[in-house]
């Protein structure tokens, strides 16, 4: 395994003996293959797609992705910072509650501002109207709903199970004038199809339709997973094509995941391998702190040259760096036995997880590097070390 693999796909070969470990690892040209297919949705469609900054801020490729996409959307004031300093464009913000130090900075730099409640919007809006009158710059408004119709199957991932606190609900408008109010917001789909969107706009409209008038936009959020090569985009075109003609507004849609989907991989090193009743091997990387949603999902992520267990004549428990017992990513079969020394190419690792990761256990950060496959060329943007660890404590 510590050859050159053939990665899925049309498949450039990657230096595996180059890469630094652990390292996550983005193909540009990949990359560009997804920004290819949203370029091509929002062009045929008429929606504008947005960064969503939370699942994907490798910001050393944000001149590319900008190229395509008009802004991003950030989930707190750092992101939306982020993305002033780094990409440029439509700058949006979305969040659970803004503290009024952290709306202050907000409003100079973001051309759009989504509430999670009426309280939310209404104790903000007289700053935003001031800001607008003292600069000339106006940050425009909107209010995030709940549509209370699930889509997602998981509850830690649902924002309309029961109890939710993200998004306004439809009894809550009763009788309520949203006057001057920009636009409307709804995020309720993980991973999922243009079918699952369709469905949700129904909702959305049923319940909300005289809120929805005269709005000069409607987001449609994130969770569309539009670059995986099943996704039914011809669909996601009509719907929102249908929607635009319907009510004559902008219509956004914000994914974090579909951007970075299927780019970017973490490759990892077997730094040991004991036996308790399973070979288990040690890598210098971490399900807890270096790929997280295997846990939080949770998933099993793929390995290259890796098959479920029984595949292949090889059991081997694959165990992270962190104290933690359950620091394990899976049990996986090989075709011989794993070394000291050997690289595994965990797939699928781009998005949910620079930007997730911690130094817990003070574990080093895994480095950024990307792959260009057109010049077959690694470079190592960043590498971590221990003022990375130190800088974030006192
Ligand atoms: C998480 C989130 C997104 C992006 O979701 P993906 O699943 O990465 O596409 C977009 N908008 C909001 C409000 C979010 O919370």
């Amino acid at each position: 395994m510590s050859t050159a693999i053939a990665l899925p796909h049309p498949a450039p070969q990657l230096p595996l003996a180059e890469v630094p470990t652990p390292c996550y690892v983005v193909d540009l040209g990949f990359l560009q293959s997804n920004l290819d297919v949203l370029g091509d949705v929002q062009a045929r469609s008429g929606a504008k797609i947005l960064l969503a900054l939370k699942g994907f801020a490798m910001w050393s490729v944000f001149d590319r992705i900008a190229k395509v996409l008009p802004g991003v959307t950030s989930s707190s004031l750092h992101e939306a910072q982020l993305g002033h300093d780094k990409f440029g464009g439509e700058l949006h913000a979305c969040a659970p509650a803004y503290s009024d130090e952290d709306l202050a900075e907000l409003l100079p730099i973001c051309d759009h501002i989504v509430f999670n409640s009426l309280s939310q919007w209404r104790r903000h809006a007289p700053a935003a109207r001031a800001h607008a009158e003292r600069t000339g710059h106006r940050v425009e408004l909107g209010l995030r709903l709940n549509p209370e119709h699930s889509e997602v199957q998981t509850p830690l991932y649902d924002p309309c199970a029961p109890r939710s606190r993200l998004g306004v609900r439809r009894a809550e408008l009763e009788g309520v004038d949203l006057g001057e109010l920009d636009g409307l917001h709804f995020h309720s789909l993980c991973e999922l199809g243009s079918d699952a969107l369709e469905r949700t706009l129904a909702a959305v409209e049923e319940r909300f339709a005289p809120f929805i008038e005269g709005r000069r936009w409607v987001n449609f959020g994130g969770g569309h997973h539009i670059t995986r090569p099943d996704y039914d985009r011809d669909r996601l075109v009509r719907v929102v094509q249908g929607f635009r003609e319907r009510w004559g507004t902008q219509v956004y849609l914000e994914p974090g995941e579909a951007i970075a989907l299927g780019t970017g991989v973490l490759v990892a090193s077997v730094l040991d391998v004991i036996h308790n009743e399973v070979d288990i091997a040690i890598l210098d990387t971490s399900a807890t702190a270096h790929m997280p949603d295997v846990l939080e999902m949770p998933y099993r992520p793929r390995i290259v040259g890796a098959g479920e267990p029984g595949e292949r004549p090889h059991l081997v428990r694959l165990g992270g760096l962190t104290c933690l017992a359950g620091d394990v990513i899976g049990d996986y079969s090989f075709d011989r036995p794993l070394r000291a020394g050997d690289k595994l190419v965990f797939m699928d690792m781009a998005h949910y997880t620079m930007v997730k990761n911690t130094t817990f256990n003070g574990v080093r950060l895994p480095s950024i590097a990307t792959w260009d496959p057109e010049a077959q060329r690694l470079q190592v943007v960043r590498r971590f070390g221990y003022e990375d660890y130190a800088g974030r404590l006192s």
